[in-house]
């Protein structure tokens, strides 16, 4: 029986084998790698990504394609939220040490699920997600930029990005209402140690107001930290590189306790 796409799912469902073969190969599965896709919907990638891996484990929320996906012999099939996914478990039970995670995200809830994969990313090898392509744009952005912003500095701390292929709406069916791209995103071997939680509140607080100069959003919110340091408030927050984001959090430690925030 053909499924009916369910928006609220975000299900854009991939048709265009092009497109599809392009992303494979941008992916570029080996035998016996562990990976794990996201979203495999109707198997639009997890067909090809499967036969060249052997076996692949899929998470998918919509209880009817979990159904029809379990007919795959080479599938390990996970009914769930992905948000609720531990992938640190999950690569334990994988046997693996890292795990590549791949997928034609959601929209609605990409950002979500790149900062729950953040969480677990020491258990990560790399990462190919199809996002909006304005999301991908923000990721990547360098600093001064007009895209550069809270997801770019969260991001590009812990991840070395690149936007790989351009994917236009007519790729899907139905088409969404936007251009999509696909991002590779490869942690960091040596990233800079700093409490992510506390680097976030920072950049949150920066961005608050990000066409005032610091010294608006931030000077109050570094004065409940203590912080007396030197930094340059006098600067838009999409004037200031990651590396002194990161800088600037260290110098915040030792940290406030978890229940306080500066
Ligand atoms: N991979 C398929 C493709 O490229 O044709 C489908 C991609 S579609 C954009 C997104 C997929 O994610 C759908 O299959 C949808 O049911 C699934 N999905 C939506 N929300 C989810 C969630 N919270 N957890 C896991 N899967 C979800």
């Amino acid at each position: 029986m053909a499924h009916i796409p369910r928006k609220r799912l975000g299900q854009h469902f991939l048709r265009e084998p092009a497109v599809i073969d392009a992303i494979v190969r941008a992916i570029a599965p080996r035998p016996g790698q562990a990976m794990v896709e996201i979203g495999p919907g109707l198997a639009a990638l997890t067909q090809p990504l499967a036969e060249r891996l052997g076996r692949l484990t899929v998470i998918e929320l919509d209880r009817d394609l979990a159904a029809r996906l379990r007919r795959h012999e080479r599938l390990d099939v996970i009914e769930s939220d992905v948000l609720k996914v531990d992938f640190t478990q999950l690569a334990q039970a994988l046997q693996a040490i890292k795990i590549r995670v791949v997928g034609n995200l959601p929209y609605n809830i990409s950002t979500p699920i790149l900062f729950h994969l953040l969480e677990h990313v020491q258990v990560v090898e790399d990462q190919h997600f199809m996002l909006q392509k304005e999301v991908v744009d923000r990721m990547v952005a360098p600093c001064d930029s007009g895209a550069y912003g809270r997801l770019s500095v969260m991001l590009q701390w812990r991840y070395a990005m690149e936007d790989v292929l351009f994917v236009p709406p007519e790729s899907f069916e139905p088409p969404p209402r936007v251009d999509s791209s696909v991002v590779r995103m490869v942690p960091l071997a040596a990233p800079a140690a700093v409490d992510a939680a506390l680097l976030s509140q920072l950049v949150q607080a920066a961005f608050s107001q990000r066409r005032k100069l610091l010294r608006h959003p931030l000077a109050p919110w570094l004065a409940a930290c203590g912080y007396a340091g030197a930094f340059d408030l006098q600067r838009r927050a999409q004037e200031v590189p990651v590396a002194e984001y990161v800088a600037l959090a260290q110098a915040l430690k030792p940290p406030p306790r978890a229940s306080s925030r500066c």
